[in-house]
Order: structure tokens, then C-alpha cells, then sequence
């Protein structure tokens, strides 16, 4: 059995409440038999404010509303149900001995679903009673139906959001992973040729990081690069900015938009930060803490050069910072992406 099967069966017209209000006792009780009879549950209430109490009260499914009462009447009180969110679907069904069409217009305006005169006559009442009420859980359901399919699509939705999270991140760190980390940075760079922007690039490698792993164990290990990755995680502020795990120890952030001197800094915050850290590293050669070694490559694009070339020129300022004794930063600018791509052919 589906979904919608059961929540069809769940609306059963028949286990309607209907509140009948009337100031008449005695057209109370005939209104109360019949309905009884055709198997409604009945409530009553002999005035408007009683019905308005009472409705708030028991929430009926249905309205039966003498016009002519004293105090409130049926259309006022009709008006003052349909201000109430919960009444504004429940059918109405005004009942009175004014029949010209001043009053019928009345009874329509005040918001009232349907409309018969006494003297009642039986059959068509509870035709009408009928009618009316399969149409309001036809109503119930459509609403209800709706309502699944949105939560549905939410819960899609989620679920994509996860997905693509989960495909573009790194497990340990929740940085972007390499895979993702490519994509953006292919991406932007094209962005950057076109606009002719400079175009920063960051790479990272945490010193010594084998001896931390042979002192500490790979736990510690894991540890200190999801240290790591939070300071470099939070010394990018721009949405355009993207840190990412490169691979093993290596991290990198693309950051487009970004002369030297604004990517320099973020470098420096960096440094500063981990410092701040001071993830004790007894084995390494540079620093009793956990120290960084940067390099940092800013290029004005231009077309037929491509990101690898960039990215391999980052990796030499590297080489550079590490070679220079470690914990430090190491950036060049190039004013031409050209002249890097074609030392790459040298050094290629
Ligand atoms: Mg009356």
C-alpha cells in the first residue's frame, strides 16, 4: 500500500464533526437528528459567540450557520470564522428563512461556502452536507499530498547538498579536496584571463612532518593537519577563495582577485596563527612547534597559459622556502604568466 492510498483512506467524510448553531432549540434538534442519523458526530452552540468559543474549542470539520440570531448574526459570525487560520477551509453552510438575493449575497460575501432556507427540506441538506464535506477533505488531502511532495523535494535537495559536498571535500580535514580544488582552480583561472585580474596562488607543506608522524603516531598526525587545515580554513575570508588539501601535507589556496600584497598578508596571518597554535613538534629541525614552509605565486593571466604552469611555479617557490631552511615564505610575481609557462618548457 503507497503513501497516498493510506492518506486517502485516513480522510473518511463520514467522521466529519459538524457544529450546528441556530438560536432555534428546536431546530437544534431536528439539524442534530439528521445529522446523527447520517452518521456525523454533532455539536452545538445557540449564538454566535458560542459558536466562534466552540469551534476554537473542538475544531469541527464542518459549520452548519443560522443567519438570523440575536447578538452576533450568521454573517458576522461567518466574517469572524474565516479570520481564524484554521477555520478558512472549513465549509460553512449558512441556514435561514431569508431567501432574497440581498441576503444570499450577504451570506457569500461574509465567506460562506453554501447556502439553503427553511423550511429545510431534508434531502437536499444532507446532500449538500455531503457534498460539501467531501470537497473539504478532497481539499485536506490535495494540501496534504502537497505538502509531501515539498518535503520530498527538501529532503532531495539535502541530499544533493551532501553529495556534493561529500564528492568535493577532503575526508579528514573537510577542506576541498585535490579533485575539487583542480576544478576551481581550471575555473578561475579562465575567469582571471578574461578579466585580466592578478591571480594569487598559495601552496604549503607542514615541516617535518614525517618525524612528527614517527614521534607522535598518525593519529597525532592526522590531528595536526586538521589543525592545520582549520587556521588555513579561517585565514580565507572571500567566498572566491578556496583552501583546499593538495595532498598528504600539502595545502594550497586559490585566490583569485588578489595581488601579492593581499595574499602575502593572508600568508603571514598564517604563520601567525599556527604560532599562535604552537602544536609541540620535538622532532623538527626548525622549530620546537609545528611550523609551516610557503610558497606564494601572484600572476597577471594571459591567454595560452595554463594553471599547471602557475601551480608548478607555486611548487618551486616552495622548494625555495623549504630549501631556505623551512618555516618561512618564499612568493615571486609574475607580471607575465607567459615567461613561467615558457620557463616550464626549459625546465621541462
Ligand atoms: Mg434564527
Amino acid at each position: 500500500m503507497d503513501n497516498s492510498y493510506q492518506a486517502l483512506s485516513m480522510f473518511d467524510p463520514k467522521a466529519s464533526t459538524i457544529l450546528i448553531v441556530d438560536d432555534d432549540r428546536a431546530m437544534r434538534l431536528l439539524l442534530r437528528l439528521a445529522l446523527e442519523w447520517e452518521g456525523y458526530e454533532v455539536l452545538e452552540a445557540n449564538n454566535g459567540e458560542q459558536c466562534l468559543a466552540e469551534f476554537a474549542k473542538s475544531r469541527p470539520q464542518m459549520v452548519l450557520l443560522d443567519g438570523v440570531m440575536p447578538g452576533i448574526d450568521g454573517f458576522t459570525c461567518c466574517q469572524q470564522l474565516r479570520q481564524l487560520p484554521e477555520a478558512q477551509d472549513v465549509p460553512v453552510l449558512m441556514i435561514t428563512v431569508l431567501d432574497d438575493s440581498e441576503s444570499v449575497d450577504r451570506a457569500f460575501e461574509a465567506g460562506a461556502t453554501d447556502y439553503v432556507t427553511k423550511p429545510i427540506h431534508w434531502p437536499v441538506l444532507c446532500q449538500r452536507v455531503r457534498r460539501l464535506l467531501q470537497a473539504y477533505w478532497d481539499t485536506l488531502q490535495l494540501q496534504a499530498q502537497i505538502e509531501r511532495e515539498r518535503a520530498l523535494t527538501l529532503q532531495l535537495e539535502a541530499a544533493n547538498q551532501e553529495l556534493t559536498r561529500l564528492a568535493t571535500s577532503d575526508g579528514l580535514t573537510g577542506l576541498a579536496n585535490r579533485r575539487y580544488f583542480d576544478e576551481v582552480l581550471a575555473r578561475e583561472w579562465r575567469r582571471a584571463v578574461r578579466e585580466q585580474q592578478p591571480f594569487s596562488l598559495l601552496l604549503c607543506d607542514v615541516d617535518c612532518f614525517k618525524a612528527y608522524n614517527d614521534t607522535y603516531g598518525h593519529l597525532m598526525g592526522d590531528d595536526c593537519l586538521e589543525s592545520v587545515a582549520k587556521i588555513l580554513a579561517q585565514s580565507v575570508h572571500r567566498s572566491a577563495d578556496l583552501a583546499a588539501r593538495y595532498g598528504g601535507e600539502e595545502f594550497a589556496i586559490i585566490m583569485p582577485n588578489t595581488p601579492i600584497a593581499g595574499s602575502r598578508q593572508i600568508a603571514n596571518r598564517i604563520q601567525q596563527q599556527l604560532a599562535y597554535a604552537a602544536i609541540p613538534h620535538a622532532a623538527s629541525t626548525v622549530s620546537t612547534v609545528v611550523t609551516l614552509s610557503i610558497g606564494l605565486i601572484c600572476v597577471i593571466p594571459e591567454q595560452g597559459c595554463t594553471p599547471t604552469a602557475v601551480l608548478a611555479q607555486a611548487d618551486q617557490m616552495l622548494y625555495h622556502a623549504k630549501a631556505a631552511g623551512r618555516n618561512q615564505i618564499c612568493a615571486a610575481v609574475q607580471s607575465s604568466a607567459l615567461a613561467i609557462c615558457n620557463r616550464m618548457g626549459e625546465i621541462g
